[in-house]
């Protein structure tokens, strides 16, 4: 699995130096990885350097899945850092589902409590 820059990218070039292959490259507007220079910092680090020094939340992603398929993926990793980010996905997918039923709640709270005045 190789990683890729996304529309996220803030273009800090971060990345450029500290990836120890010299995969990723800049035409001084956009920022790309070469793919088949990318080995996923394998020999030189425990983490792939692109994403962990990334300022973004998503500037970086691993290519084949992203985060969000990451988060809906039961398969098991291995990867600290693919589970992390995939656990705190799940986390703000769960919050944003219980700020929904709360909004319906009080629509269902308001619609009644209407009902009850046009029926009194
Ligand atoms: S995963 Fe490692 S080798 Fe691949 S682009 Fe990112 S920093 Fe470079
Ligand atoms: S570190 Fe992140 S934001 Fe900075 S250039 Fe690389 S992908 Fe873009």
């Amino acid at each position: 699995m190789t990683y890729a820059i996304t529309s996220d990218c803030i273009r800090c070039d971060r990345c450029l130096s500290a990836c120890p292959t010299g995969a990723i490259e800049t035409n001084g507007t956009n920022v790309w990885i070469e793919v088949d220079r990318c080995n996923q910092c394998e020999g030189a680090y425990g983490v792939p350097q692109c994403w962990s020094v990334c300022p973004t939340n998503e500037g970086c992603v691993p290519l084949t899945t992203g985060v969000a398929a990451l988060a809906a993926s039961s398969a098991p990793t291995n990867d600290y850092w693919t589970a992390w980010f995939a656990k705190y996905t799940q986390m703000v997918e769960r919050l944003k589902g219980t700020q929904q039923s709360g909004y319906w709640r009080q629509w269902f709270d308001d619609y009644a409590q209407r009902l009850q005045q046009l029926q009194a």
